[in-house]
């Protein structure tokens, strides 16, 4: 049973992590429950032009502060690219990556606050206190990870390079996360799994949004061994990704686009994977079945997150799960 006001916590990436997130966030505040704890990945991280950019933490805080840009679906609402189109001048950073300016106000905030010696942690820590965001986030881990693509033809990329230059359009062979054998979880990540009621995986992308978060050694372990139901919800809707190309990541580790294989590929805690419960949309109501034979408890919900009331009634429905 549910305790009426559960320790949540969520795993998440950007775009989908932050739609899911406010969800949580409102699903929470109705129970009168703690705040969640989420627990962003960085593995897309980078420094670029000097300064550091956190493309998941970013989203996620925009949104929680209603300051994003919901139609273009990154960045600050209103933003400008004056910077951007100076830098571009000077040949520097990348011209297919646009910075806008406000964004470049968050990332050299961060970069500040990084040389002056603060940890990941602390500087988000620090980046809470400008909006009341009604969630407690938390880095995967403070080390700095990256994450590459190696490419079907031999070559290596930034993730970045190959996602916003090539559109995911060079067929990958496989994911590295160089930095993440030597990481540790962030202060609290290990304990916040440890003591929740309820362990959320977002309905972001399992290879390079959630896969980074369960590669820090000892996070894993951690979902695994943690009292909480772990209940993830599908990224997948009618066997197609809603936004976005993870159907391409998906392709490349072998693992089908479509609800019940992600689920599989997750895989029941009874059979050594992380989660209890999967959600499912509608669409892939037919995929139940192969989800229970997996070992999982599956749970038929809809699964677009249009705005902030139908992501909170799919949190609603993971919690209940
Ligand atoms: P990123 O870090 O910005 O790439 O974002 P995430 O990894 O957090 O989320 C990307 C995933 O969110 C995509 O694979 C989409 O399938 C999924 N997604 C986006 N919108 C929705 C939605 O409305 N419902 C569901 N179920 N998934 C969604
Ligand atoms: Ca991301």
């Amino acid at each position: 049973m549910l305790p009426p006001q559960p320790r949540v916590v969520v795993l998440a990436g950007g775009v989908g992590g932050s739609k899911f997130t406010l969800g949580v966030r409102a699903a929470l505040r109705r129970l009168g429950a703690p705040e969640a704890t989420v627990i962003v990945n960085t593995g897309d991280d980078l420094w670029l032009s000097g300064v550091r950019l956190q493309p998941d933490v970013d989203s996620i805080t925009y949104a929680l502060a209603g300051v994003n840009d919901t139609e273009r679906g990154w960045g600050r609402a209103g933003d400008t690219e004056r910077v951007n189109e100076e830098l571009q001048a000077w040949g520097a950073g990348w011209p297919w990556f646009t910075l806008g300016d406000l964004d470049l106000g968050t990332h050299l905030a961060r970069t500040g606050w990084l040389r002056d010696g603060l940890t990941p942690t602390q500087v988000l820590e620090r980046m809470a206190q400008r909006w009341p965001l009604g969630i407690r986030m938390l880095p995967m881990t403070d080390s700095e990870v990256d994450t590459h693509v190696l490419l079907e033809d031999g070559g290596r990329l930034h993730f970045q390079e190959w996602w916003t230059r090539h559109r995911a359009k060079l067929t990958p062979r496989a994911f590295e996360n160089p930095g993440v054998a030597d990481a540790v979880p962030a202060p609290g990540v290990a304990e916040a799994i440890a003591g929740a009621d309820v362990v959320l995986i977002a309905p972001s992308n399992p290879v390079v949004s959630i896969g980074p978060i369960l590669s820090v050694p000892g996070i894993r372990d951690a979902v695994r061994k943690t009292s909480a139901k772990v209940v993830g919800v599908s990224p997948i809707i009618g066997g197609r990704v809603v936004r976005g190309m993870a159907d391409v990541c998906l392709t490349a580790i072998g693992v089908e686009t479509s609800a019940a294989a992600v689920a599989r590929h997750y895989g029941a805690r009874s059979a050594g994977g992380v989660l209890d419960a999967w959600l499912l949309a509608e669409e892939d109501a037919a995929a139940a079945t192969d989800v229970e034979i997996a070992g999982l408890r599956a749970v038929v919900a809809p699964l677009w997150m249009r705005d902030e009331e139908t992501s909170a009634a799919i949190a609603e429905v993971a919690l209940r799960a």
